[in-house]
């Protein structure tokens, strides 16, 4: 970091901003002019996140920064461009979308001896793109805290996501269903490429483009394509068979974790299989298959459990946008194979995992179907269910009628879970090493970000109150610790939250 505030704030020795996906040509995105954002101010910062792009937790003091994280003013050497792509929202083929309100600065590379992957930076919600259609380009600070919390809280479960550098708000009115105020999240991502960015050239038929984008994107994250012999040694196929990989673990942390995207259109799925573009997410408070977190999803098309099937549909979009590459439909569905092996093996061992076994057993997927009928009969809470069966095997296990006790308690069925209990220790006894309470702990966050938190935090702010924001954003940075004092994080969600609704409007 410079020391000393400066204009056009630069990077700290040895990390440079290069701009890659601009050199990609004009057909990939449009240049950008800034639309500075009156009156600046700090909501949040993620020193974590900075270190990726060489910053550190003093960069909020440098109103350099605070400029350039706003829009208002370019960091050295960076070239400004809104990238084009296009997409299936909620099935149908939605035609060119693009980046509407966000601008990508360019990508910071680290210098030589750190091992960190290059990062792009971009600004979300930094004024009109030429891809803004009947939008304003702007986003609410509600919204922005969200995907600021959230990219920060999924990093630390150790899920794929893209990153919030930080957020900046402005009192600039934005007009959503009501007057709100503007604010921008400062993204990184080693790249933001969706699959609705091939989606984009191969509708339109430009296939010399599409292969520029997957060269691209195997030059610089999938190498390994180039010289793999699986797939007829078809780098394109070969892509679409990593990227599968990749989405199926993805989706496995989602499910295990209980985390619903709310919008799995195909321009919000990341080419690099990280969590992208958080909206109407929930992290579910009691347990049901049919959970609908996005209250424009009329049909439940994202419910929580039709997740991994809808990654699939994407994924399916994907490998028909790459058809003119791989240049045979048979390859291609054949590359999308590893998303249906993998995904169940990848549940399968987050599931492990979080029974606090450190290999999947036979009778695993009995054992786990049993459980979930009685949670989804009466909705019991799933962050909490984990936490307090860790907590119980930590205590003595599911056979001391002590430690099982506050399991139990969440249950009105006790003759349902008693019979779970004692499965469950049968089960564990299979293994040589029995049950793991501390893989269990290291599996089974205390603390999500759940809706009604995310809430408090944002009325707060909205009041220009961010201690309460700061404080869940620290929580969270350590979701598998139990933290004294922060009791109210880990509990269950207050009746109020039943009634929050979130949808696309941001
Ligand atoms: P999303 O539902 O946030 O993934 O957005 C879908 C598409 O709408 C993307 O092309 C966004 O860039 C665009 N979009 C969303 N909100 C706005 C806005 N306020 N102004 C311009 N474009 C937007
Ligand atoms: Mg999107």
């Amino acid at each position: 970091m410079t020391d000393t505030p400066q204009p056009g704030a630069t990077l700290a020795n040895g990390w440079q901003w290069t701009a890659p996906f601009a050199q990609l040509g004009p057909a990939f995105h449009a240049p950008m002019q800034l639309q500075p954002l009156p009156k600046p101010y700090w909501v949040g910062f993620s020193a974590c996140a900075a270190q990726l792009v060489g910053l550190d937790a003093t960069t909020p003091t440098n109103p350099a920064w605070l400029d350039v994280l706003a829009g208002n003013a370019l960091a050295a050497a960076t070239q400004p461009v809104s990238t084009v792509y296009s997409g299936h929202q909620f099935g149908m083929w939605a035609g060119q979308l693009g980046d509407g309100r966000a601008i990508l600065l360019g990508e910071v590379v680290p210098p030589a001896g750190v091992n960190s992957p290059a990062q792009e930076v971009q600004l979300k919600g930094a004024g009109l793109t030429p891809f803004s259609r009947s939008g304003d380009g702007r986003a609410v600070l509600r919204s922005s805290i969200r995907e600021f919390l959230c990219s920060e809280a999924m990093h630390a479960l150790g899920i794929p996501t893209t990153r919030a550098l930080g957020v900046v708000g402005s009192p600039e009115p934005v007009y959503r269903e009501q007057a709100e105020t503007a604010a921008v999240v400062t993204r990184l991502a080693p790249s933001f490429i969706r699959f609705g960015h091939f989606e984009h050239f191969s509708h339109h038929g430009l296939h010399g483009e599409l292969r520029t984008l997957a060269n691209y994107v195997i030059d610089r994250f999938y190498p390994q394509c180039r010289t793999a012999t699986s797939y007829q040694a078809n780098p394109y196929a070969n892509l679409l068979a990593a990227v599968s990989e990749r989405t199926a673990e993805l989706l496995a942390r989602w499910q295990a974790v209980g985390f619903c995207h709310g919008v799995m259109n195909t321009d919000n799925m990341s080419i690099l299989g990280l969590t992208i573009d958080y909206g109407p997410f929930q992290f579910m408070d009691g347990f049901d298959l049919n959970h609908i977190c996005n209250h424009s999803d009329h049909q439940g098309r994202y419910a929580y459990a039709r997740q991994p099937q809808v990654a699939y549909w994407n994924l399916y979009a994907l490998g028909q946008a790459l058809l003119p590459l791989i240049g045979d439909e048979h390859l291609v569905e054949q590359a999308l194979t590893p998303y249906q092996t993998l995904f169940p093996v990848a549940l399968d061992r987050r599931m492990a995992a979080k029974l606090g076994l450190a290999q999947v057993a036979e009778g695993q997927r009995e054992l786990v179907s049993a459980l979930l009928r009685l949670m989804q009969a009466e909705r019991v809470d799933w962050t909490i269910f984990w936490r307090r069966l860790s907590d119980c095997v930590d205590a003595g296990g599911p056979g001391d009628t002590r430690a099982a006790q506050p399991v139990r308690d969440l249950f009105l069925d006790s003759d349902g879970i008693n019979h779970w209990l004692l499965q469950f220790l049968e089960h564990g006894k299979q293994h040589s090493r029995g049950l793991d309470a501390s893989l269990m702990l290291k599996a089974n966050p205390a603390y999500v970000l759940r809706n009604h938190l995310a809430e408090l935090a944002i009325q707060s702010a909205q009041r220009s109150e961010f201690t309460e924001l700061h404080r869940l954003q620290s929580v969270l940075e350590h979701p598998f610790t139990a933290q004294t004092g922060m009791e109210r994080y880990s509990d269950f969600a207050p009746d109020w939250a039943q009634s929050l609704t979130i949808s696309c409007s941001s």
